[in-house]
């Protein structure tokens, strides 16, 4: 039987070198196997015949049985139609042809029995069916009388007289040729436990179901076993990755995090702040590895988190670095980090694109001397040529701009010292933290392996749950719930850009009760030229209009330092209104900003809108975040920008995001390739079932994490299988 779903298609009756070339060029079938699980797009419900009488317009399709008893051709050019007056034995309906009219008239015969179907509507006032499909009851075998399948073709294939019945055609022929059932995939338990429909039942009704529950049963059943496997996968790595990797074991808290938090701390903690770190903590003491991810909205406080786990290990006498998407990021991260440990006695440095000659020599020494604690830079930078002397944690903010596989590469990386233990007070200066304490390498590092560096994940753009379980699937998570107190939240408007005159008003308000304002942009990725022009243009007319104030402008296009000056100035005050394309959208903290004004707002996701509306919101004073559109807008635009206006809660806008675009769409998940190969399962709409996937293969791996029992014998076949289909998903974990 498995080799009977390896046939090539060719070996089907009916299909021809030519049409398996196109259904392999068009749809990606070469097997028996492939065609099974090419699944109907839709299924229209043939399994019972209306009477005239019944049908009214806001019927979908249907079909009726009888007779024409007459046709009669009326109208000229475009309106010239064919009519049929087709009787069910009670009452007359009228079918109209406006296209094929003589072929009808020759095939169709009158007084014969024909089943109609097609969906009824009004023309000329009068109840009537235009172009159905009309079939002799003899003909609809027993398949085609119930729910009838609808496949996905493609515009070349149509050309090519291959339709959806086409492929009706071929599947049916296939199960005929299926005699044996096909052979389950999932061990009995397991579809005992869950009451799922045994494979083959399922793979027959999901092209031909004979009722629409028995088709939801069939999808159910497939859903869940593609969420499964991947979910089998994800976790069997991520488990074996937990015993495996052996990670530095921070068992102190010492000097560098009690000075700071009891002399330099400003505020005091957040709740979810405080237990965020413990989780971290307990992570980087446990002697494994740790892998986590931490999300938290806009503002929630994650640059000090990261700062206090960094003083962490620097207490156990590690280096850290943290690394930041652009530039003025991490330019800001240096600022905040200086303020926050004040005269602490750690070395920060940072490191960029632009740092250059001596100044780049003596950083390079620094780490490679273990006399730098905290190096912040860019993920460009950090990533590649960096020798650290002892790394023991790393940190990536905002990682839905980080791939998946250059998290793995870090992680597999050891500090060019391996040996831990050698580490000791002749690399340390005075007065220095390294040198009150050394890192205690787990058991791992005994034959001089090296020891990979924490890493922990941080992400203001929400991963709807489902996804993260999927693509984020062997990380652990921490989540930031809480803002710091006293922010208000940010009052979201939407206007059309035919109207600024009140916009303009609102601003200048803002203005003179001390506050600044952002503009920003799109960037406009076909065209660096025009998108230049847009800032450029922008920048000139806002200095028209509000010739009293001053106005900094920040773009891709211009020189770093540049750029650093224009943003300081704006950082500093001197200037109150920054006009910039969206290299802001990330980590900026200006919190006397209090007005954030995205232009062509209907050019952004929703991600891209809630990132940027964080910019505004986070100082006490009420924010502003005005959305400018053009008046033009698609259904799914309009919704978007309708869901900014109705919440602030970015989880809720992931998962309006997921739902509105799919997730091959999202942000920062497209390198992750797993979840966008299911064929039925959608991560948006299967919340639940990706849910049920994961607890299942949580209690399957519990009972038997290697899948030796007897009864996991397929599960464990599988698994190798796709381990070595998808050699990349180890790269995830
Ligand atoms: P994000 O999570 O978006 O990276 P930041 O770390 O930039 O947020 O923090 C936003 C602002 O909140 C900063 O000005 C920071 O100093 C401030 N902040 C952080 N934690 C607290 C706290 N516990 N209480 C008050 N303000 C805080
Ligand atoms: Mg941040």
């Amino acid at each position: 039987m498995e080799d009977l779903r390896q046939q090539a298609i060719t070996y089907l009756p009916g299909i021809g070198p030519q049409r398996a070339k196109m259904l392999e060029a068009e749809l990606g079938i070469k097997t028996w196997r492939d065609l099974l699980y090419t699944f109907p797009y839709k299924h229209i419900d043939r399994s019972r015949l209306y009477k005239i009488k019944e049908l009214t317009t806001e019927m979908p399709f249907v079909q009726v049985l009888g007779q024409f008893l007459s046709f009669e051709e009326a109208g000229q050019g475009r309106k010239h139609r064919l009519t049929g007056h087709f009787w069910d034995g009670e009452m007359f309906l009228d079918v109209t042809w406006f296209h094929g009219i003589s072929y009808i008239k020759k095939s169709v015969k009158l007084r014969q029995d024909y089943i109609l179907f097609g969906r009824p509507g009004v023309y000329g006032g009068r109840l009537s069916v235009i172009h159905p499909d009309l079939d002799k009851p003899e003909t609809m075998t027993l398949s085609k009388m119930s729910m009838q399948p609808y496949y996905s073709t493609t515009d070349r294939m149509k050309k090519a007289g291959m339709t959806s019945r086409t492929l009706e055609k071929f599947t049916s022929t296939l199960f005929s040729k299926l005699t044996w059932p096909l052979p389950e995939t999932l061990p009995q338990y397991l579809i005992e436990r869950l009451h799922l429909m045994p494979l083959d039942k399922a793979l027959r009704a999901a092209h031909y179901p004979s009722t629409a529950d028995e088709l939801a049963a069939a999808n159910m059943r497939l859903k869940f076993e593609e969420l499964f496997f991947i979910q089998l996968v994800i976790m069997s790595y991520a488990r074996k990755r937990q015993q495996e990797r052996v990670g530095q074991r921070f068992t102190r808290v010492g000097e560098a995090f009690n000075t700071f938090y009891h002399k330099y701390l400003p505020f005091p903690l957040t709740e979810a702040q405080k237990r965020v770190i413990r989780e971290m903590h307990a992570d980087m003491k446990s002697g494994r590895q740790m892998n986590r991810l931490l999300q938290g909205d806009v503002g929630s406080g994650k640059t000090l988190v990261a700062l206090m786990v960094m003083l962490i290990a620097i207490d156990n006498g590690c280096q850290t670095c943290i690394m930041a998407p652009t530039e003025i990021l991490a330019e800001q991260h240096l600022q905040t980090f200086l303020g926050f440990l004040k005269d602490m006695p750690v070395r920060v440095e940072l490191l960029t694109g632009n740092v250059k000659g001596k100044k780049r020599k003596a950083i390079e020494e620094g780490l490679l001397d273990g006399s730098i604690d905290i190096l912040i830079g860019t993920h460009a930078v950090i990533e590649d040529n960096v020798q650290f002397n002892n790394l023991g944690l790393v940190i990536i903010d905002e990682q839905h701009r980080f791939g998946v596989a250059q998290r793995a590469k870090l992680q597999e990386r050891p500090s060019p010292n391996h040996s831990l233990a050698g580490r000791g007070a002749d690399t340390t200066k005075d007065g220095h933290y390294s040198s009150l304490c050394k890192g205690e390498a787990g058991r791992g590092s005994e034959e001089g392996s090296g020891v990979g560096p924490h890493v922990l994940v941080m992400t203001a753009t929400p991963i709807p749950r489902t996804l993260a379980m999927t693509v984020y699937g062997d990380l652990d998570v921490s989540i930031i719930d809480e803002l710091p107190p006293g922010r208000k939240p940010v009052r979201t408007i939407h206007i059309y850009d035919n109207q600024p005159e009140q916009l303009y008003r609102g601003v200048v308000r803002e203005i003179e009760a001390g506050h600044q304002v952002y503009f920003v942009f799109p960037l406009v990725k076909e065209s660096e030229k025009l998108d230049l022009k847009n800032v450029q243009d922008e920048f000139v007319h806002l200095k028209e209009i509000f010739p009293q104030y001053r106005i900094s402008m920040v773009h891709g296009k211009m020189k770093p330092s540049e750029k650093d000056v224009e943003m300081q100035r704006f950082v500093s005050g001197e200037t109150q209104i920054l006009v910039a394309t969206t290299v802001i959208e990330v980590g900026v903290n200006v919190p006397n900003a209090s007005v954030m004004v995205i232009q062509n707002a209907e050019r952004f996701g929703l991600a891209q809108l809630h990132q940027l509306r964080g910019r505004v919101g986070r100082g006490a004073e009420q924010s502003y975040c005005i959305l400018v559109s053009n008046y033009k807008l698609s259904a799914e635009t309009r919704k978007r920008l309708q869901i900014m206006t109705e919440t602030n809660d970015g989880f809720e806008i992931a998962e309006a995001d997921l739902k509105l675009r799919g997730p091959g769409d999202l942000e920062g998940t497209q390198q992750s390739g797993i979840a966008f190969n299911l064929k039925l399962a959608n991560l948006g709409r299967d919340g639940q079932l990706v849910q049920l996937a994961r607890d299942t293969a949580t209690f399957v791996l519990d009972a038997d994490p290697d899948l030796l029992a007897k009864d996991n014998t397929l599960l464990r076949r599988h698994l190798q299988e796709l381990k070595k289909e998808h050699r990349d998903w180890s790269q995830i974990s």
